[in-house]
């Protein structure tokens, strides 16, 4: 008998978006916006809150942002 499987490493950047988006219900896995590919910046306070970001992950993210709404789209590639 096997254990199942579990993956070995998640990034920050997995770990934020296997996370419901709070603000536009996009589902776990699942981007909220296609093109470019990004996350709303409430899934990343979300997931922070949570406890599946490190403060310093969600502080790398805060430095790449020129303008902060709750809506702000954060593009992919941070990690
Ligand atoms: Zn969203």
């Amino acid at each position: 008998m096997t254990a199942p499987a579990v993956p070995a490493c998640i990034t920050p950047e997995q770990a934020t978006r296997n996370w419901r988006c709070p603000l536009c219900h996009a589902p776990p896995g699942t981007p909220c916006q296609a093109k470019p590919e990004g996350d709303h910046l409430a899934r990343y306070l979300d997931a922070y809150t949570a406890g599946r970001l490190t403060r310093e992950y969600l502080a790398a993210v805060l430095a790449e942002l020129v303008v902060i709404t709750r809506w702000q789209i954060v593009q992919g590639g941070t990690s």
